[in-house]
């Protein structure tokens, strides 16, 4: 998944509302809500970029929706409750028909209009290409993921410490493997290097806040909100830590030759140890992928490391004997 901030050349622009349906060898292009010319324009250079990266996995990938918002497309097909207008350029997503597994990838209108090649913005160009690139590297990686534990991956359910640890284990592996697979459509000066600084702001602005609701929720473990909030910042400097690994390990660079600075911020942080631990896990991982992972406990470590960052926080995540979930806080 990546979210629309940077590249929004058309956001001004407005376009007739005509659907448009095309259809690739087996892929099916929906694109709603753009004429028709651009419409065919954007199916072309999508088929270009699928012809150019073939070497992947792309079996079960079936289609493709271009959209206004991706979460609303996602909420259709999903029955979820997203919210709307969301900043998501494309996710991928499953859905099960007639129990198989399809692949479908959503991808937001003024995003999908940059993957047009356009002579006079190459930097542009280059930058969605590596998001379109990124979005196929999850489809390989599902493919993979379904091959091994296809059963597990319908009825699994977390339940206990579990329920905070595996879910986030899996968002990090698949964000980490889709920055390696990709990685060769960036530059280190791009996108590593703005990840690498997102995660470094992240880390001065959310560690002071953080410490303060931890604070919050010692005083008052009912507040259920104070600890969600807790959650979501941890999720987001793993999930950010995952990408940056995914470049580093792909481009095969040590975050010093990246971003020194981050590299500074982290070593004074209190995320530096499970760095290095996600570091460590994340190649190892890779390392056995695929033919290797025979179930989810593959995930089990990299859980791990979100266990152990939640009690360097001060947070000892336990549960009981019916695998109901609660908390120290030290
Ligand atoms: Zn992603």
């Amino acid at each position: 998944m990546l979210l629309l901030n940077s590249i929004n050349p058309y956001a001004k622009n407005t376009y007739n509302c005509v659907g448009v349906c095309m259809t690739i060898k087996y892929l099916n292009i929906k694109v709603k809500d753009l004429e028709e010319n651009k419409s065919i324009s954007i199916s072309d250079s999508i088929k270009h970029l699928i012809e150019i990266f073939h070497f992947l996995d792309l079996r079960r990938f079936d289609q493709i929706i271009i959209s206004n918002d991706v979460n609303i497309e996602i909420n259709k097909i999903k029955k979820s409750k997203l919210n709307k207008n969301s900043s998501i350029y494309a996710k991928v997503i499953t859905t099960i028909i007639k129990d198989k597994i399809h692949i479908l990838l959503i991808l937001n209108k003024i995003f999908a209009l940059t993957l047009i090649k356009n002579e006079k913005d190459e930097f542009m160009y280059k930058n969605a290409l590596h998001v379109f690139h990124h979005e196929l590297a999850h489809i390989h990686d599902y493919n993979k993921k379904i091959d091994i534990f296809e059963k597990q991956m319908i009825s699994e359910r977390y339940s206990g410490m579990q329920a905070i640890t595996f879910p986030l284990a899996e968002i990090c592996w698949s964000e980490y493997i889709a920055n390696y697979v990709s990685s060769s459509s960036t530059k280190a000066n791009s996108f590593p290097l703005v990840t690498a600084q997102t995660l470094a702001s992240l880390l001065i602005s959310m560690g002071k806040e953080l410490k303060i609701k931890i604070m919050v929720f010692k005083s008052n473990k009912d507040r259920k909100d104070v600890f969600d909030d807790v959650k979501k910042d941890i999720e987001k400097i793993l999930k950010t830590a995952a990408y940056l690994l995914g470049y580093l390990h792909g481009l095969n660079i040590t975050l010093g030759e990246l971003c020194d600075k981050a590299e500074y911020i982290i070593d004074k942080s209190s995320f530096k140890d499970t760095w290095a631990m996600m570091n460590d896990e994340l190649s190892i991982m890779r390392g056995l992928y695929p033919y290797a992972w025979d179930n989810l406990s593959i995930y089990k470590k990299l859980a791990n490391c979100t266990f152990f960052y939640y009690k360097r926080l001060g947070i000892i995540l336990k549960e009981n004997e019916s695998k109901e979930l609660y908390f120290v806080v030290m």
